[in-house]
């Protein structure tokens, strides 16, 4: 307490709170954190506000067991905006983590995961990358999430698949009309359709829905249906006026060419220049609003594995892409 004191005395509490911001590691603002009051109540918020979870290694897998027993406090998980999950149950699933002999525990671990997420009721940005064994009852805690202030959802999803044995029902809910998605206003879906139609049996029909993301302004989509292709989200483009989009993809001419576009002010997707053109020419009232176009790059440069990629699978983010302003109609 002496410390804390005569911290107080010769730095303002402004300039200790700058001073924290700028320690890269979180075991160190940890340490931080058991010096005194003060420095506990300055430096807990950096320490909780954005968490990377993830069961990459077995010691990242027994550190996260001890964080969900701390974010089961509300002092602390009151803390948390911003939540990175990559959980591929690596260490958490008996069946991988002993080689495929074992019995799947997936299901015990994304329970976890759901408890620690309803209890976020600050949480702001989710990013979501799951790759846990195939079952059709998981997530199912996404649809009660008690946020209202989530803004940014990147949902990556790989374990109920469109063509998984024995699993072929769609989900009662989409996960478009749980009551968190009401403030999302950036969207990425790269999963499948299953996730966002309801027992109506069409995401048409969700998007109906008052709760179903009615703040969109910005959508990244990759989406398989049932024959697992990628069809175009003109669905969403109907019921939201979203301003941009990033599609995994080449549009069908049919697909471009729906009135639905004329709120994009952005889009991205693969070869965009070969495909936009033609359309623009055609038909210029539908683009109307558009002001820049970029195009998706694949790690290989190779044009054959851009047209042969049925399913690229995700892209990583935007360091891989580029937008180019567009300065005159013409110059697309
Ligand atoms: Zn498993
Ligand atoms: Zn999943």
């Amino acid at each position: 307490m002496e410390h804390a004191g005569s911290i107080h005395q010769w730095l303002p509490v402004e300039i200790l709170i700058q001073i924290v911001s700028y320690v890269p590691e979180k075991r160190d603002i940890a340490k931080l954190c058991s010096v005194s009051t003060l420095l506990n109540s300055i430096s807990l918020p950096f320490l909780y506000k954005s968490l990377n979870i993830d069961d990459e290694s077995s010691k990242n897998w027994y550190l996260q067991l001890e964080l969900f027993k701390i974010l089961s406090i509300p002092r602390y998980s009151n803390i948390v905006t911003t939540v990175k999950l990559k959980f591929y149950g690596k260490y958490a699933c008996n069946k991988k983590k002993n080689s495929f002999i074992g019995a799947c525990t997936c299901k015990d671990y994304d329970d976890q995961i759901g408890g620690l997420l309803i209890g976020l009721i600050n949480l702001q940005s989710l990013y979501f990358d799951c790759n846990l064994c195939g079952a059709e009852d998981h997530h199912s805690y996404l649809a009660s999430l008690r946020s209202r202030q989530l803004q940014v959802l990147k949902f990556r999803c790989f374990c109920l698949k469109n063509n998984q044995d024995g699993v072929n029902k769609p989900g009662s809910t989409s996960l478009l009309t749980g009551l968190c998605m009401q403030t999302v206003t950036s969207l990425a879906l790269m999963c499948s359709n299953r996730w966002l139609i309801d027992d109506t049996g069409t995401i048409e029909n969700a998007l109906q829905n008052p709760n179903a993301i009615p703040s969109l302004t910005t959508l990244e989509y990759s989406v398989t249906s049932a024959s697992d292709a990628r069809k175009f989200p003109n669905d969403f483009l109907a019921a939201i006026p979203i301003r941009g989009l990033h599609y995994h993809g080449i549009p069908l001419a049919a697909e471009a060419s729906s009135p639905t576009q004329q709120t994009l002010e952005y889009i991205m997707s693969y070869d965009i220049m070969q495909w936009l053109p033609p359309i623009v020419t055609k038909h210029p009232h539908l683009y109307a609003n558009l002001r820049s176009v970029g195009t998706i790059t694949l790690r290989s440069s190779k044009e054959e594995d851009i047209c042969s990629a049925e399913s690229p699978g995700p892209l990583r983010g935007p360091a891989i892409v580029l937008t180019i302003p567009l300065e005159t109609r013409e110059g697309i």
